[in-house]
């Protein structure tokens, strides 16, 4: 569409852009593992509500020396996200834990915090907190740029931002600081709006997340919202200069896809859809505009079917993760049974 371009971040194993972020992180730490004199295992603990816990299962499949435990919630993961860290073995485990995210988190940092544990076990983290996960993340901005230039359309350019913990916002703005020169940002968001608000008022109140069809953007106090504001010295006027934000219903989301679909032909996903929308809502006459197309849209087959008029093909790599076979370790929410786990690895 005229002044409109998709950067498409979903070509990697697991179909979600997490898998920049995730592949860079498993092989940085596989180097330092290397060149290190601790002969002792690696341990990821990842909690995930879908999409984190494939993307980093993925990236360090196969890795030397690193073993990774998944924990996700009983029940609370589709299908799809499910069989792309359940059925890879090898190094890989898969926990499914009797409680909701939350319980998968607090299992986790508890882990990272108990002493005994620490004095027995190498543990580390491979959450979006992560520098190693975002920061590859600042090279698909300049690559962006790159091919826009190339193609005549270096001015004016407007990144926008699917977002949910704003990591991927926040490698953007580090990659303005390092000299990308775009224009300007938009962080789109689903009906989570804590930083849409931020934006309006210099109010930040976090506050429980809602469930919507963009789902891995639900959350209600983004972990990454402080490194924004210290990138900006806690100033609310730089940061509205530089950046606008959006919020959107889920029948705006859905009726989005369903309009552009049927007018351009493109099929968006959920959280894309978000992008686009806030890109058709906020563009100046004379701006470019770029939204980051974080997921296929094969990966919420159901959803974007029931919305669109068509059928979305499955590509052959999520169909091979549907066949392997699921193996998981059934966990309760009581620390004390995740740290038993732990202590016979
Ligand atoms: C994780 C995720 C997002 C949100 O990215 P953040 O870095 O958390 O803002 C958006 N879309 C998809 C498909 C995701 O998996």
């Amino acid at each position: 569409e005229p002044g409109i371009y998709s950067l498409e971040l979903f070509h990697g194993p697991t179909l979600a852009f997490k898998d920049v972020g995730a592949r860079f992180m498993a092989r940085v730490l596989q180097h330092f593992i290397k060149i290190g004199d601790d002969r002792r295992k690696v341990n990821v603990l990842v909690a995930t509500s879908g999409d984190t816990g494939s993307a980093v299962a993925n990236g360090f499949l196969g890795i030397d020396g690193i073993n990774v435990h998944v924990l996700y919630p009983k029940g609370k993961v589709s299908p799809v996200q499910e069989c792309q860290f359940t059925t890879l073995g090898r190094n890989i485990t898969a926990i499914e834990v009797d409680g909701v995210f939350d319980d998968c988190q607090r299992l986790v940092k508890s882990a990272f915090l108990d002493k005994e544990l620490n004095d027995r076990l190498l543990l580390t983290s491979a959450n979006s907190i992560n520098v190693a996960r975002f920061l590859p993340q600042a090279f698909y901005y300049f690559n962006a740029y790159s091919q826009l230039k190339k193609a005549g359309v270096g001015e004016s350019i407007v990144m926008c931002v699917p977002s949910g913990n704003f990591g991927n916002i926040t490698a953007g703005l580090i990659a303005h600081r390092m000299g990308l020169p775009v224009k300007r940002f938009i962080a789109a968001n689903n009906a989570n709006n804590v930083f849409f608000n931020y934006l309006q008022n210099g109010v930040y109140e976090p506050k429980a997340s809602v469930s919507t069809i963009a789902n891995a953007m639900d959350v209600g106090d983004p972990s990454n919202f402080a490194r924004i504001l210290d990138l900006y010295g806690n100033d609310h006027d730089r940061i509205t200069s530089l950046i606008s934000g959006t919020t959107y219903s889920d029948g705006l989301i859905s009726a989005t896809m369903a309009d552009c679909f049927d007018r351009t032909g493109y099929l968006l996903d959920p959280h894309g859809a978000v992008g686009y929308r806030a890109l058709k809502q906020l563009l100046l006459p004379g701006e470019v505009g770029v939204f980051l197309e974080t997921a296929h849209p094969a990966k919420f087959k159901d959803t974007v079917e029931s919305m669109v008029n068509t059928t979305v093909e499955m590509p052959a790599r999520l169909y091979a993760f549907m066949r392997g076979t699921r193996q998981t370790i059934p966990m309760t929410s009581e620390f004390s049974d995740f740290k038993s786990y732990l202590k016979q690895l």
